[in-house]
């Protein structure tokens, strides 16, 4: 809704905005899993891992991104960086050796790019979550969207 509104919360903190999203969460396809797989399937989804990544209860078998029952906001940056921790174990295991890399989730951050010009993120900082401007938004993020970063890592050109 692109309007004026407002909504006060369950503790009573009136909030004032110009745009509101409904937002109805993230619903996790797993339901593909069978067999042993399919154990490891909570009831709303997402797939317990041990540290390491592995799926509970498949020793050479790892889950990453969305469906992953860690616990942590469901955002592409902890995609990713379960996919470098798994692609690390896979080389280990196919090098004879036990699955080395742990994850564990990092510090929340959030970057709103509007255009290639605006908006306003929050990351992590020494005293505790910081808002950045515009500027600082484009530059991590509205630029390119991170397409230089992912061209890079896959080795193609932008
Ligand atoms: C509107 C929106 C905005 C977002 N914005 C941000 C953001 O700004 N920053 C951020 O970090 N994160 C953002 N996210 C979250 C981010 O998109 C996800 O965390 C990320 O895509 C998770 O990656 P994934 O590979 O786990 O899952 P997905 O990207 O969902 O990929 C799963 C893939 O599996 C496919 N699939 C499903 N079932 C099967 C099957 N049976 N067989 C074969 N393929 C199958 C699906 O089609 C899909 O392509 C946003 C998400 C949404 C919905």
């Amino acid at each position: 809704m692109h309007r004026p509104f407002s909504v006060t919360t369950a503790a009573g903190v009136r909030i004032d905005a110009d745009l509101w999203f409904r937002c109805y969460g993230v619903v996790p396809l797993s339901d593909m899993l069978h067999g042993e797989l399919a154990a490891a399937r909570r009831p709303d989804g997402h797939v317990e891992v041990d540290e390491h990544l592995r799926v509970a209860g498949a020793s050479n078998v790892f889950a990453v991104g969305d469906v992953t029952a860690v616990p942590e906001p469901k955002r592409s940056k902890a995609a990713s960086e379960h996919a470098a921790v798994v692609a690390a174990n896979i080389r280990a295991l196919a090098a004879g050796r036990p699955a080395e890399q742990t994850y564990r989730p990092g510090e929340d951050a959030v970057l709103v790019p509007l255009g290639s010009t605006g908006g306003a993120s929050q990351v992590p900082g020494p005293e505790g979550p910081m808002v950045l401007g515009a500027a600082e938004t484009v530059r991590y993020k509205g630029d390119d969207l991170l397409l230089g970063r992912f061209a890079e890592l896959f080795g193609t050109s932008a």
